[in-house]
């Protein structure tokens, strides 16, 4: 299964991510952790232009890096083991692209939607999780140097938010409440893949 974990800087998506690694560890399932951007030797240097860049990036140009690294993501990792059975879980994916340079930067939906049609040739996950919780709560865990796109104020992340609970209402989109314990949240998280 492709298994995809979105929510905003400081939504505990990493930690989700790991605990779904000790589960499927000890259940002896195969599994692949990967996040976004990089996962790939080209991926993590496009990923050093978009985390720490000190000019300006155009929003188009930041939609293009962030599928380029995505398209090298799943040509190179993702699909390869999908295709070997492998279950993949993805530390953000499309949806992160139309809330932060669609939504968040102004980039027409639209425009950010086809580009990653392109950039993943369409390949969806079979589920994606989406952690909810309040931007005040997400910003405050943030912990030591903000990257470029952290360093965006609580305008943006706003956008980011709402964005998230729009695209939750026209896809397949799983929303947990992040408002509680990392062990509460992987409870429904596990609970949903019918892992308990
Ligand atoms: O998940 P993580 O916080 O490590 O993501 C890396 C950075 O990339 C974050 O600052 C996030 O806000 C940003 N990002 C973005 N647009 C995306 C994906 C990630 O601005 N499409
Ligand atoms: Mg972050």
């Amino acid at each position: 299964k492709f298994i995809v974990i979105e929510g905003p800087d400081g939504a505990g998506k990493t930690t989700q991510a790991q605990k779904l690694c000790e589960l499927f560890e000890q259940k002896r399932i195969n599994y692949l952790y990967t996040r976004e951007p990089g996962g790939t030797d080209v991926g993590n240097e496009i990923r050093k232009i978009l985390l720490d860049f000190k000019g300006d990036i155009n929003p188009i140009t930041e939609t293009i890096l962030y599928s380029a690294a995505r398209a090298q993501l799943i040509q190179e990792v993702i699909k390869p083991k999908l295709n070997a059975g492998v279950n993949v879980i993805a530390d953000r994916y499309v949806f992160s692209s139309i809330v932060y340079q669609g939504l968040g930067l102004g980039v027409e939906e639209n425009i950010v939607a086809e580009i990653n049609k392109i950039a993943t040739e369409n390949l969806l996950p079979d589920y994606t999780f989406y952690l909810d919780l309040d931007i005040e709560s997400s910003l405050g865990r943030i912990t030591g140097k903000k990257d470029r796109i952290e360093q965006r104020g609580l305008e943006y992340f706003k956008k980011v938010k709402e964005g998230y609970i729009s695209l939750s209402k026209k896809y397949p989109i799983i929303t947990i409440d992040g408002n509680r314990s990392k062990e509460d949240v992987f409870k429904d998280i596990a609970g949903h893949m019918g892992l308990l």
